[in-house]
């Protein structure tokens, strides 16, 4: 449940709810919004306690509300107010801007990713994505290129000012990883990585988690409710595609996901239609689209040279087709701004 404290509240009155719910050996997640302070409360359902009553004759709470959901702090309806990321520099994930990661699927060299923070940068892209711990279906293809890859993503940040976006498989890795990212990335195969995701919700470090494969929404919210629930709020969704009978394309892109989610989690969401279809002449109508049904932002593989890419070649888009998708979801994203917002996305539901 959650206690909704009135808009006077001192911190004085936040302690003292802390201190009755803590009282009563029930977990306690506070989170500061603009608007208000709501104080989190988590338990095991089935234990009897009359803390609901307590809290209600508190003067400084407003309300008490009780949450049916499986998710509780990645729930709508445990903080009515959107999540925004702030990356510093202007950059934040979840606000009224449009956010795009672009890059390649893997950070091959200096110049390969150098090149590519330039061109993704000149398109109005904030933050590079690469992959140097790569997880691949193969053993036999190229695995990344490890802590040299990520200080090269660190140049090119250096380089563009771009924020860098950069996926961790491993326990043994988050030191290193942690060492050189803006943003934390959990890929498809491990969102079930339970100790992965405890691990990342003890770091100071937004994370993004991408959908995986065959994951159902709740499912995925659950995943993210592990980082959450061990203290990293700062969570970025990423719907990439799950997989269908199809064989046209790599994965089904699950744009139905993106409003369904914005519905039931405060969460940004972003949409990665690289991965979503495998096909690069898929990605520009497919990102419109995800822009259209109100994604937070795209995540797009970029590669000067998709023919000899290393990894993911077919699903990368060459320079001059990134800055066509730029120029269209910005037009896109502009003219939503006229007939939606995020109160208007709840009127719907
Ligand atoms: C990636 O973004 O490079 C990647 C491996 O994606 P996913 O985990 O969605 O397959
Ligand atoms: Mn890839």
């Amino acid at each position: 449940m959650i206690a909704v404290l009135k808009r006077d509240a001192s911190r004085e009155d936040k302690d003292q709810v802390i201190e009755v719910i803590r009282g009563e050996n029930f977990e306690v997640h506070p989170i500061q919004g603009v608007e208000k302070t709501v104080v989190g409360v988590l338990g095991d359902p089935a234990r009897k306690s009359n803390l609901k009553e307590k809290l209600e004759t508190m003067g400084a709470v407003e309300r008490v509300v009780l949450i049916s959901d499986p998710y509780k702090l990645t729930s709508w309806n445990f903080k009515q107010e959107k999540t925004v990321i702030d990356l510093g520099d202007g950059v934040k994930v979840g606000g009224d801007q449009l956010t795009v990661m672009a890059g390649p699927c893997s950070v091959e060299n200096r110049e390969q990713i150098i090149e590519t923070a330039k061109i993704v940068k000149a398109g109005g892209a904030q933050i590079l994505r690469g992959g140097a711990f790569k997880p691949r279906t193969s053993p036999y293809s190229f695995q990344g290129l490890g802590e040299e890859g990520l200080k090269l993503m660190a140049e090119a940040r250096e380089e563009t000012g771009l924020k860098i976006v950069t996926e961790l498989m491993d326990i043994e890795h988050i030191d290193v990883v942690c060492k050189y990212t803006d943003i934390i990335q959990i890929g498809a195969r491990n969102m079930q990585n339970y100790s992965l995701l405890k691990e990342i919700g003890k770091l100071d470090k937004p994370v993004m988690l991408k959908r995986g494969m065959a994951a159902t929404i709740k499912e995925w919210l659950l995943a993210a409710e592990y980082v959450m629930n061990n203290g990293n709020h700062d969570v970025i969704l990423c719907e990439r595609g799950v997989r269908t009978f199809g064989e046209e394309t790599r994965n089904t892109m699950d744009l139905s996901s993106i409003p369904l989610v914005q519905q039931l989690s405060h969460l940004p969401v972003i949409a990665d239609p690289s991965h979503g279809t495998g096909r690069w002449e898929l990605v520009i109508p497919v990102a419109r689209a995800a822009v259209a049904v109100g994604a937070d932002g795209v995540m797009v593989e970029v590669h000067p040279d998709p023919q000899n890419a290393l990894s993911d070649g077919p699903q990368s888009l060459k320079p001059k087709n990134y800055h066509l998708m730029m120029d269209e979801i910005k037009a896109i994203n502009n003219s939503l701004h006229s007939f939606e917002s995020r109160e208007r996305k709840i009127a719907y539901a």
